[in-house]
């Protein structure tokens, strides 16, 4: 599953900035998707739970930034909205649409806890 080498990803990353932190606990972590990055949600959510587990991201929450898709539009001469890949232009139904923007995968910020032990 594509979802689950991505959960991985964003866990190498979180682990790898905390390299010099070893009490560090991750008790969330907000990522950016866009929404032509081809990521189902739910299954991203469903396997950093799995790959997290026993890790210091355990019981961790991913939250997520939804970055909308936009495309140049050759047609109109100028950005319009994008949604998924294969969709025409929304104002006037062409389909020479070049993404622009909604590809992202990011992650954007940690939040931590300290254990005392
Ligand atoms: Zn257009």
């Amino acid at each position: 599953m594509h979802e689950v080498s991505i959960a991985e990803g964003i866990l190498s990353a979180v682990k790898s900035t905390l390299v010099n932190e070893p009490q560090a606990k991750v008790t969330s972590v907000t990522v950016s998707i866009g929404e032509l990055a081809g990521i189902e949600i739910q299954a991203l959510l469903f396997a950093w739970d799995s790959v997290t587990r026993g890790t210091l991201a355990d019981e961790s929450k991913l939250v997520i930034n939804r970055v909308a898709g936009e495309a140049w539009c050759m047609k109109c001469a100028k950005n319009v909205a994008l949604h998924r890949h294969g969709d025409p232009c929304p104002s006037c139904g062409g389909y020479q649409l070049m993404p622009v923007k909604g590809h992202e995968l990011k992650v954007d910020s940690l939040e931590l806890s300290f254990d005392e032990t």
